[in-house]
């Protein structure tokens, strides 16, 4: 049975991280499958991906739950780049595009080494504007495949794009299948969750740490942390370095050294998380059917 919403600390700094909140709020449902969740400041809405309804939604304070993209090309995985605008993985045209201020949308990366994309699924940027995004197949899979649908990547990659000059480099190749994605705030560090499980059961559903390298390449990959239940999806790091993954029970805290201090439970499987809200101390959880905010005791 479903654990119901809650917040279930396990050690005091998850005590001071929630300070006096002790429930989570709902603010949408009804929804298939949400994901790539991300707060849009200058708008003070929140933007996320219903991938399996293969729309977007919107949700401000003052308007509730708005439809922000329909359809969507089945996008999954969104973030900002430094000028505001809204980067997203579109699974189903398997591209990786930028919502431009005027709306229309730039096609950002589709192809490498001559071969689409598998379907991008999660995405980072840089402060430098280096956009990284993970590519795992789970767009080929799960009865969408057909005809064009096949696979024309040699591997499941971990890319790092150049958007001025469009160059896509490989920063990972041992992964089954990369998902969520997020660097330390002094951008020293690169977590990525790996997703393997959801196709086998003996697959990795852990999260691996690694030094980024002259702010480009990736080197000594280790395992920061199992995550139980089920699988990490979606992760972000809090500004003092807390790392916020999402889990089968809801969205797991653990501190820079791989200690889980506590977590935040949703009724349903969480795919992912954000930072946001007018004080910027609001986390925002996508989980499955629903959405869900928690203030939180932090700095911005
Ligand atoms: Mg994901």
């Amino acid at each position: 049975m479903a654990e119901l919403p809650r917040v279930a600390p396990l050690a005091n700094a998850f005590r001071a991280l929630t300070g006096s909140a002790s429930e989570l709020i709902e603010l949408a449902g009804g929804m298939v499958f949400t994901e790539g969740p991300v707060w849009l400041a200058a708008q003070q809405k929140l933007i996320w991906s219903d991938v399996r309804g293969n729309r977007m939604h919107g949700w401000t304070k003052a308007e509730g739950v708005s439809v922000y993209r329909d359809p969507s090309d089945v996008s999954n995985g969104n973030t900002l780049d430094g000028d505001g605008r809204l980067i997203t993985c579109q699974m189903g045209a398997r591209r990786v595009v930028r919502t431009e201020h005027d709306g229309s949308v730039t096609v950002l990366a589709e192809t490498y080494k001559g071969g689409r994309l598998n379907s991008p699924n999660d995405v980072v940027v840089k402060s430098d504007g280096t956009i990284w995004f993970t590519d795992p197949d789970y767009g080929l899979l799960g009865g969408r495949a057909g005809p064009g649908d096949e696979k024309e990547q040699e591997g499941n990659f971990v890319f790092r794009l150049d958007p001025s000059s469009g160059e896509l480099t490989v920063v990972a190749d041992d992964f089954d299948k990369p998902n969520g994605l997020a660097f330390t705030p002094d951008e020293r560090k690169l977590y990525i969750a790996d997703s393997g499980r959801t196709h086998r059961e003996d697959a990795p559903h852990h999260i691996r740490v690694f030094d980024v390298e002259g702010g480009k390449t990736l080197k000594d990959g280790r395992v920061f942390a199992e995550i139980e239940p089920h699988i990490p999806d979606g992760l972000r790091i809090a500004p003092d370095g807390k790392v916020f993954t999402s889990a089968g029970d809801g969205v797991q805290v653990f501190t820079p050294e791989g200690e889980l201090i506590g977590k935040f439970l949703t009724p349903e499987v969480a795919a992912n998380c954000c930072f946001g809200g007018p004080e910027g101390d609001t986390l925002f959880i996508t989980a499955s059917s629903s959405v869900w905010s928690v203030r939180l005791n932090i700095a911005a």
